[in-house]
């Protein structure tokens, strides 16, 4: 019997458990009281990126779910494709996040969807535009509302009149707003196409909407890896503009926080392990090629970005 678990798979429990260490409050005994772990393995998830497939099916479980339902296998196959994204996939996918092999023809899908509503509203897509003017182009002028929501959710679509209506927490600054409105419309947007609409898939597709890779780019011509500079213009946080510029330029980049590290780029490329890619955060080792971000807008933060051109360590 095997073992293995997928990166997707961990992904989707790694955000359950995150999202019950939230919604506790910080508190980690309770968080996997109600998950059906101990705390130790919730701490070696959440620290080291540890979660066995037993564990992982204990949470599944806690959330009356399946691991498969959690983590949906991608429907798309090279013969289901759409024309013209075959073609795509032959060339190294540009605009992908972190990626597994079998995530990848999901995440061509996902390009497209961004850049097909940019599209049919005659936006460029080099000018990223806020979540809440797409969503009201998408659905209507009255598509996104602020409000009060249970449980301290962030975002949920609800239905009024038969019309899907994104509310967004009101305690949530510009920035998460714009984050989570465009979570909520790439839900949307999943489901309309029968895409799998899991949280990583809405992550992923809501960042490419508030700003497609064209636009990344165009940022980045100009501005470089200035972070600060690209969050204002997206209107986004930081650690955001840092791992959407690792999806659009393809390099290999870290994100560090005090609770986790995340990383963007090609698989290929190996960190070396999370004690190492902290240490690198925190400027006691250096590499030569690494280049150091700082992150200002929230607390024991950076990111790392790669230039595989300019490898070699020095100390
Ligand atoms: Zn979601």
């Amino acid at each position: 019997m095997s073992q293995t678990i997928s990166d997707r798979e961990k992904a989707a429990v790694l955000r359950i458990i995150e999202k019950a260490v939230q919604e506790a409050e910080g508190n980690q005994s309770a968080a996997a009281r109600s998950l059906g772990i101990s705390q130790q393995v919730l701490n070696a998830a959440l620290m080291n990126g540890r979660i066995g497939r037993d564990m992982a099916e204990a949470v599944a479980k806690s959330k009356g779910t399946t691991l498969e339902q959690l983590a949906p296998a991608p429907r798309w196959t090279e013969e289901t494709l759409p024309r013209g994204l075959v073609e795509l996939r032959a060339k190294p996918p540009a605009d992908l996040g972190p990626i597994t092999d079998q995530d990848v023809d999901l995440a061509i899908a996902q390009f497209h969807m961004a850049l097909d509503v940019y599209g049919r509203h005659s936006l460029d897509p080099e000018e990223p535009e806020t979540s809440t003017k797409l969503a009201r182009l998408e659905l209507g002028p009255h598509a996104v509302t602020r409000g009060e929501l249970r449980r301290g959710a962030a975002g949920a679509t609800a239905t009024v009149n038969g019309s899907p209506v994104i509310v967004v927490a009101r305690r949530l600054s510009p920035e998460w707003a714009n984050f989570v409105t465009g979570h909520e419309l790439a839900h949307l947007l999943l489901d309309r196409a029968g895409l799998p609409s899991d949280e990583e898939s809405a992550d992923y597709l809501g960042a490419a909407l508030m700003a497609p890779r064209a636009a990344v780019l165009r940022l980045y011509r100009h501005h470089g890896l200035d972070v600060a500079r690209l969050a204002d213009e997206v209107v986004g946080t930081q650690t955001w503009a840092a791992l959407r510029l690792g999806e659009a330029l393809g390099q290999p980049m870290a994100a560090v926080s005090p609770l986790r590290v995340r990383v963007r780029g090609p698989e290929s490329w190996e960190w070396g392990g999370e004690a190492q890619v902290r240490a690198l955060a925190r400027g006691r080792r250096q590499l030569r090629g690494v280049v150091k971000v700082r992150i200002s807008d929230e607390r024991g933060r950076a990111a790392l970005f790669v230039d595989e051109d300019d490898m070699g360590e020095v100390g």
